[in-house]
């Protein structure tokens, strides 16, 4: 009896919630703030479509398994929150669905964040059909995370994130210091759309716990999600915990890999990784115990080193929480690598990660090279890893002998559009049939474009002329992004900055004569948010420059810029830019990445400051200015500097800087500032087949990581040798240099 009144009493309950369950239809924040004053079960919130500008969205309260309290767009993707915006849940069984957060920044360091403040957290929550658009902090170097996940079993799941080109984590599974419980978050069909290189730590688009509590486990799953040229940093995912789960997901032209960072017990199974050759492409990097690799497909990755397709890396006796567990007991089976570049085992291998790989098997994978190239490195002792039924098309000199069966492979693309050999040859080895890598437009939202960075390519636009006495200030300003701009033979005077703020070229009349271009501001050109600048064919002067220090032909604006820029500079002349001290042609800035600064075919003569002055934020700073500069074919008399570029700190999360210089001539350059052309923290660089004379030294200096540097085939005629330092590791400078020759200093 008693029974039976508790029920019909839970039914009455039940009843009476189901009609207090109501919608609201806001259309201000007064409004919502009126609305979610008390919200209860099944209750539901709906934003009037339209911009919501420096909206700060508060959404608390506690909703049931059944019937969870609702936020949505009254259409879906039909609500714009712009300007100083942002979202805190806090309580249990809600949902938030359909806002767009574009044009704007968080006020806060979180944009979308599941908790109120550090005590008042959401749990069993859902975000979904969001989309975070550009929405970053102005200066780059500023930091936030996207969307901080905090609490337990909580969703985010078929969202659009894109274009965060600040510093911060894009998603994040936060657990606090001292939070140590599971957290069952699973993260599922969202696109993670073009993220740029951020050129330093901190460019991660995903990251499961912090060091701090990574012996625990999160037991988070990470599936199905796409991940399309997130490029921010070493590490697409950083994994810091244990027992999660990364499955299904792919990853398309995205430089980094997948880190098992900290945290031992996780699960990376059938995820895809395409590299389409693109450089630092990697797959899965192995660190801490009992880690599981199985059936994951890669193909095309171009990556080496700590980016290999599979990396399996040296651990440090006793690791500090922060450094590098042991791998014990890793499993890596059933793995297709297919024309990936390398396969690190051992990596990292030095004095201070000295604890090999053990009771380790890496069994039934496939490895396919059409080259002929093994992949395989071992930078250490692999005693500890058992190979068994790996199969892999004959290469030359093999590093690894048992436990691999070599024969020939034909490989057919399959309709799920990856990579098998046909017939049997490859028995149980590789991925199985079934994988079904899940495909862009199953991921994010329907609603949403996904066309990525959208950047105009040089010369792809239209094409108009300026003479000489009329204006090019205007006509940089009338063109659009992609067009190119050709000046007529003569004198163009330029007398104020002119921004680029758009894919340029700028060519001159060749070979109708020669177009000469001066200017009477500190700046020629001033690269703003979104600029490339192409110039070809020019001869620049900068003798109607003022007479005061730090001018520059070319700019980069002092104020941070997002979107990464690049320069080149082809088949131009430069000359008298000496008229004052450190009068540089480039002048790149810290607060913006140059993605590359390219300078083919020029001359450059009398130049007081550096032809390409790049040295980053400081000594102490990670930071640096330009990922990538290449010069060849030219020529430098009388300059201060061929190049100064540096990247400071120790961070190791980079690819760059990559320099190369070849096949140029550096005359009497140099001597003011000590160096003809200064590298600092430079990660690749090779200068070959170039003439120095009368200049002062090439020097290098290399602080973390394993910079390669290649001095080949130049001659030094009364120039120093390259001078060469390094700042931490110990022994002989790694540098290579070959066949160069010198002619005595008088
Ligand atoms: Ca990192």
């Amino acid at each position: 009896m008693r029974y039976v009144i508790l029920i019909i009493a839970a039914l009455a309950a039940l009843r009476t919630d189901e009609a207090r369950a109501e919608r609201f239809l806001v259309r201000d924040q007064a409004q919502f703030r009126e609305a979610t004053e008390t919200l209860s079960p099944g209750d539901e919130v709906v934003l009037a479509n339209g911009e919501w500008r420096d909206f700060q969205v508060l959404f608390e309260g506690r909703g049931l398994a059944d019937r969870p309290i609702t936020l949505r767009a009254e259409t879906p993707g039909g609500v714009v929150l712009t300007g100083q915006s942002n979202l805190r849940l806090s309580g249990e069984y809600l949902l938030v669905s359909g806002l767009v957060f574009r044009d704007g920044h968080s006020p806060t360091d979180e944009v979308i964040a599941f908790r109120r403040d550090s005590r008042r957290t959401a749990s069993h929550s859902r975000v979904t059909q969001v989309v975070i658009d550009r929405f970053n902090q102005p200066d780059r170097r500023t930091e936030d995370i996207w969307v901080a996940i905090y609490g337990q079993d909580n969703r985010v799941d078929h969202s659009h994130f894109e274009g965060k080109s600040n510093a911060g984590v894009t998603l994040a599974v936060i657990r606090p210091r001292g939070n140590s419980q599971p957290n069952r978050h699973r993260i599922d069909h969202n696109y993670f759309g073009p993220r740029p290189n951020l050129g330093s730590n901190g460019g991660e688009t995903v990251r499961i716990g912090t060091s701090e509590e990574s012996l625990s486990d999160s037991n988070s799953i990470i599936e199905s999600n796409f991940f399309d040229r997130c490029d921010g940093e070493v590490e697409i995912v950083s994994n810091k915990s244990g027992g999660n789960i990364f499955r299904g997901n792919v990853f398309h032209e995205s430089r980094g890999a997948l880190v098992l960072r900290h945290g031992s017990g996780n699960l990376v199974e059938g995820n895809v990784f395409f590299g389409n050759g693109k450089a630092h492409t990697g797959g899965i990097r192995v660190i801490n115990p009992r880690q599981t690799v199985r059936h994951n497909y890669m193909e095309g990755l171009a990556g080496t080193g700590f980016a290999s397709a599979i990396t399996v890396m040296n651990g440090v006796p006793d690791s500090p929480i922060n450094r590098y567990h042991q791998v014990v007991g890793a499993v890596i089976q059933g793995n297709s690598v297919i024309d990936s570049r390398r396969i690190t085992l051992a990596a990292g291998a030095d004095e201070e990660r000295s604890a090999p790989p053990v009771d380790t098997r890496f069994e039934r994978n496939l490895i396919f090279n059409e080259s002929g190239d093994d992949p395989f490195r071992a930078e250490g002792d692999i005693g500890g890893i058992t190979f068994a039924g790996n199969v892999q098309n004959p290469v030359r000199q093999p590093l690894l002998q048992d436990g691999f069966q070599r024969r020939e492979l034909d490989l057919a693309r399959a309709a799920n559009g990856l990579l098998y050999p046909t017939g049997a040859a490859a028995g149980a080895a590789g991925v199985p049939r079934s994988l079904q890598p899940i495909r862009r437009e199953q991921t994010g939202v329907a609603w949403y474009p996904k066309n990525g960075t959208g950047t105009a390519a040089f010369g792809s636009g239209a094409r108009t002329e300026v003479t000489a006495g009329a204006s090019l200030a205007r006509a940089v300003a009338m063109a659009s992004s992609g067009d190119t701009i050709r000046l007529g033979p003569g004198a163009h005077f330029v007398d104020a900055p002119l921004a680029i703020g758009k894919t340029l070229t700028i060519t001159g009349p060749a070979p109708q004569g020669e177009a000469i271009l001066r200017f009477g501001g500190r700046t020629l050109f001033e690269i703003a948010e979104g600029g490339r600048l192409h110039l070809t064919g020019l001869t620049v002067s900068g003798d109607r420059a003022p007479r005061a220090p730090g001018n520059a032909v070319i700019r980069a604006a002092a104020r941070p810029m997002l979107a990464n820029y690049a320069i080149v500079i082809e088949d131009s002349r430069f000359g008298e830019l000496d008229g004052s001290p450190d009068f540089d042609v480039v002048a790149t800035s810290p607060s913006a990445l140059a993605d590359s600064i390219d300078i083919k075919g020029s001359r450059f003569e009398r130049v007081s400051g550096a032809v390409v002055d790049a040295r980053g934020a400081g000594e102490d700073s990670p930071l640096y200015s330009a990922e990538q500069v290449r010069i060849s074919r030219s020529e430098f008399r009388e300059v201060g500097a061929v190049v100064d570029l540096r990247r400071g700190g120790r961070d190791e999360s980079t690819f760059g800087p990559i320099f190369s210089l070849t096949d140029s001539v550096v005359v009497e350059s140099g001597r003011l500032r000590g160096a003809s052309v200064r590298l600092s923290g430079v990660q690749v660089a090779s200068i070959e087949r170039n003439r120095f004379v009368d200049s002062a030294p090439i020097e290098v200096t290399h602080s973390v990581g394993t910079p390669q540097t290649l001095v080949a085939g130049n001659l030094f005629a009364r120039t120093p040798p390259v001078v060469l330092r390094e700042l931490y590791a110990p022994g002989p400078p790694r540098a290579v240099l070959r066949g160069n020759r010198t002619e005595a200093v008088q």
